[in-house]
């Protein structure tokens, strides 16, 4: 028995979410054929809408729906800490720990040699640049505990190291190996006070 064709393309379609496999996707298919035409609708639109409301803020890279970003405005500005992140979704994670009110920088990748991620893909000039610009104190460098985190954070080290800045990373209460956004906020909040110095 063959699926009807339009079904089959909602099934690979689906199957780009992570971790939706081809009976996931099935199961999401078939609860969606029996939506009514406006959810359908709904669903449909906010998709398309993804690209024009969902940006990247210029300045610290991170996801805003507004302009100005939220992130980027005072008194952020005047904390003096830029905490670097690998993606949008690590900020958000620490901004829900409330231990955290200064600055944001998305990079964007991790380096990874197995992957051909090297320094040059990640968002670093524009950082050199808000160091000076936000006369920066600290760089605090929130990266996730794995090989790729670990030598991103060394890198950056290295990078900034000859600054007259304090550079610190996340330490204490985070699971090796693990990611930022699979923490729960009370480790992340935890991990985030007792930073230490890198
Ligand atoms: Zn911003």
């Amino acid at each position: 028995m063959k699926y009807p064709k339009h079904l089959l393309k909602l099934i690979e379609l689906l199957k780009h979410l992570p971790g939706v496999g081809n009976k996931s996707a099935m199961r999401f298919a078939f609860r969606m054929i029996d939506w009514k035409a406006e959810k359908l609708h709904e669903m449909a639109k906010t998709i398309e809408e993804i690209p024009l409301k969902l940006v990247h803020c210029t300045q610290c890279g991170c996801l805003v729906g507004e302009d100005p970003c939220p992130f980027c405005e005072e008194p952020r500005t005047q904390a003096g800490s830029i905490c670097v992140v690998a993606s949008p979704r690590d900020a958000f994670a620490i901004e829900s720990t409330h231990e955290y009110k200064g600055l944001y920088h998305v990079l964007g990748n991790l380096l990874s040699p197995m992957e051909g991620i090297g320094p040059e893909q990640l968002n670093l000039t524009p950082l050199k640049n808000r160091i000076s610009d936000h006369h920066i104190k600290e760089l605090v460098i929130a990266l996730d505990s794995t090989l790729e985190g670990d030598a991103t954070a060394l890198y950056l080290k290295r990078e900034f190291g000859s600054l007259p800045i304090k550079i610190s990373r996340l330490a204490f209460g985070l699971p090796l190996g693990s990611t930022l956004d699979y923490v729960d906020g009370g480790t992340l909040a935890r991990a985030l006070s007792a930073r230490s110095n890198f």
